[in-house]
């Protein structure tokens, strides 16, 4: 069996540096609450992926993650598949 490599390394935040610095509007509450932070996030399923960056509102808590934030979290799930393998054997291709 062998596993593709994955190149998470290619997925990058849309997100500026001074972007992250900036605080926005909380699309949940309303609040201008919303900011960056980098901080263990526990998701749903109880996995935790630690020290991600990501939005978070300090007014209801809500957590907004962009797409390199949401990579790392599939990543995160993908390491322990609970449900049925859905592995695909792409092309196993035998050499005599
Ligand atoms: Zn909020």
């Amino acid at each position: 069996m062998s596993l593709s490599p994955q190149s998470t390394a290619s997925i990058e935040s849309p997100w500026s540096a001074d972007e992250k610095t900036l605080v926005y509007e909380c699309p949940t509450c309303g609040e201008e609450t919303l900011r960056w932070v980098t901080e263990d996030v526990t998701l749903q399923d109880g996995k935790i992926a630690a020290l991600l960056e990501h939005l978070a509102c300090s007014s209801c808590g809500e957590k907004c993650f962009d797409v390199a934030a949401m990579k790392r979290i599939e990543g995160i799930r993908g390491k322990q598949p609970r449900r049925r393998s859905t592995i695909h054997v792409t092309a196993s291709v035998k050499h005599a």
